[in-house]
C-alpha cells in the first residue's frame, strides 16, 4: 500500500513502452541489425538507426528518444518488421515512441502541420482549386467530404487534439 502523500512514481520508459501495442515485443531484440540494413531512410543518413532506436528504447534513454528527431524519420515502409528473426514490431514500436513525444509536446513543426490539416480539413494534405481542376484534366471524380466534425470527435476522445495543441506551443 502507498503511504499517504507519497507520489506516485512515473512509470518507468521501458514499462511504457512495453504497455503499447507491439511494444511489448521490444524485449525480443537481441540487436542483430537485421533491420538497420533492411531500413531505406538508415541507408541514406546516419542519423537513424532502427536497432540503435531499440537499443535506446530498452535501455530507457527518454530523453535522446522522445526529445531528439531521430524517431520521426521513419517512413513506416515495414521492412525492418518483416525481416526481424525475433518477430520484433519496430514500426509499432516507433509509433508507441511518437505517441508518448507528442504527448509530452515534442513533435517536428512539418508533423504538427499535418495534424492540423486532419483535424481542420479531415487530410492530411490539404486540397486546392489547382489539384481539384487537375483531378479533372484526368477524369478522377471530385473528392468526396470528409466529415471533418465526426473525424473531430474521435481525436478529442483519444486526447489526440490536446497532444496536438501542446505540441504546437513546443514548437512556436
Ligand atoms: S532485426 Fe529485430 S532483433 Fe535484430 S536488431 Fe532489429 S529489432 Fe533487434
Ligand atoms: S519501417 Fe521505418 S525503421 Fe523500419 S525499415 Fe521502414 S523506415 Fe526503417
Amino acid at each position: 500500500m502507498e503511504a499517504a502523500g507519497v507520489e506516485k512514481q512515473a512509470p518507468k520508459f521501458y514499462e511504457e513502452v512495453t504497455s503499447k501495442l507491439g511494444g511489448e515485443t521490444m524485449t525480443k531484440c537481441y540487436q542483430c541489425g537485421t533491420c538497420a540494413s533492411s531500413c531505406p531512410v538508415a541507408k541514406i543518413t546516419t542519423r537513424f538507426n532502427p536497432r540503435v532506436v531499440i537499443k535506446n528504447a530498452i535501455a530507457g534513454n527518454r530523453g535522446h528518444i522522445v526529445v531528439d528527431e531521430p524517431i520521426w524519420l521513419c517512413c513506416s515502409c515495414y521492412n525492418c518488421q518483416e525481416r526481424c528473426p525475433q518477430g520484433v514490431e519496430i514500426a509499432e514500436i516507433i509509433y508507441a515512441l511518437r505517441n508518448i513525444a507528442l504527448r509530452e509536446g515534442h513533435s517536428p513543426k512539418a508533423f504538427i502541420d499535418m495534424a492540423l490539416n486532419l483535424m481542420t480539413q479531415g487530410r492530411v494534405v490539404p486540397t486546392s482549386s489547382f489539384t481539384m481542376k487537375r483531378r479533372e484534366t484526368f477524369g478522377l471524380p471530385p473528392l468526396k467530404e470528409t466529415g471533418v466534425e465526426t473525424l473531430n470527435k474521435i481525436l478529442s476522445a483519444t486526447s489526440f487534439k490536446k497532444a496536438v495543441e501542446k505540441a504546437k506551443e513546443g514548437v512556436q
